[in-house]
């Protein structure tokens, strides 16, 4: 096996960090200094961070971070990867690592559903009376998700309490299963779902991401890929079969990529296979594809009059 020159890490930690201005200066200076790039949010609950980078960069970060006593046990997820997975280097400070609209009382270190090692959650799943709940946005469901998880209907984890209070008021007594990408979400999210009267809440310790990494588990029973925050836009997750369960926005055929509307105004995330790219000049609308600065580019034709 070949190992690939970058790789992408992710990572998060709840702990108290007490002054994350100044942590996110001095972090975002080291960070330009070793020359990976990424996006890392601090706030004084913790920090929550991915960046890519090649293997000597990552390698010198983790000993890094790890080097202060607060992240001595950070885990890391690692992804290889052929690139940097990101174009610039950000480090901002916070009032939240992941913006949620959940109180600040929720403190994961004091309340937070039970984690089950993806070998647990994989029984789990099997359960006959179980409720699996994706704790990620709708855009992220509908490329790669458990099977049988139950999608709700929002755009941004700030709308998931609300959601749940709506709809699943009525499944109190019913084993629970989260899940999300890396974990950070449901660390929160399962520590709510435990303050309105859930009585058995478990969460994936290490998300998705790690699931699909898992020797024993290999990704089994998720279908499609995992969507990612990062210029790869998903990942695969399970080695022992390929579902592919996103559908052409245009065609309407099984396919899991994802591409920005190439109208700047827009620029909608939307699932859009290889032949109706071109077609479609890429656009969600047919205002979007006749729009002035439409930044598609056909590769098949001539990318420019060369003037001379
Ligand atoms: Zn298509
Ligand atoms: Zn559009």
């Amino acid at each position: 096996m070949t190992q690939k020159a970058y790789r992408v890490l992710l990572y998060y930690q709840y702990v108290t960090i007490d002054d994350p201005e100044t942590f996110a200066a001095e972090h975002l200076a080291y960070c330009k200094n070793l020359g990976i790039k990424g996006r890392i949010l601090v706030a004084h609950e913790g920090i929550n961070g991915t960046v890519s980078g090649t293997v000597e960069q990552t390698e010198a970060y983790m000993e890094h971070v790890r080097s202060d006593e607060r992240f001595k046990d950070m885990a890391f997820k690692i992804d290889e990867a052929d690139k940097h997975a990101f174009k610039k280097m950000h480090v901002r400070p916070r009032p939240e690592i992941v913006n949620s609209s959940l109180n600040e009382h929720i403190n994961p270190n004091r309340q937070t559903g039970r984690y089950l090692e993806p070998e647990e959650f994989r029984k789990a799943l099997e359960d006959d009376d179980v409720v699996i709940i994706d704790a990620r946005n709708d855009y992220e469901y509908d490329i790669g998700h458990f099977r049988n998880a139950i999608r709700p209907d929002i755009k941004t984890f700030r709308e998931l309490p609300q959601w749940i209070k709506e709809n699943l008021a009525d499944q109190k007594d019913k084993k629970i299963l989260t899940y999300c990408t890396g974990g950070i979400r449901c660390e929160k999210f399962t520590g709510f779902l435990i303050d309105e009267g859930f009585k058995d809440v478990n969460q994936l310790h290490g998300g998705i991401v790690t699931y699909g990494k898992d020797e024993k588990v290999q990704g089994e029973l998720y279908d499609g890929k995992c969507f990612v925050f990062d210029e790869r836009m998903s990942v695969p997750v399970n080695q022992k079969e390929d579902v592919v369960v996103g559908k052409c926005y245009h065609c309407g055929k099984a396919e899991d990529r994802y591409v920005n509307c190439a109208n700047p105004e827009c620029n909608r995330l939307y699932v859009c296979c290889e032949e109706c790219e071109p077609k479609y000049r890429r656009s969600c609308s047919d205002d979007c594809r006749t729009h002035g600065r439409n930044r598609y580019v056909d590769p098949e034709e001539p990318q420019s009059q060369q003037v001379g």
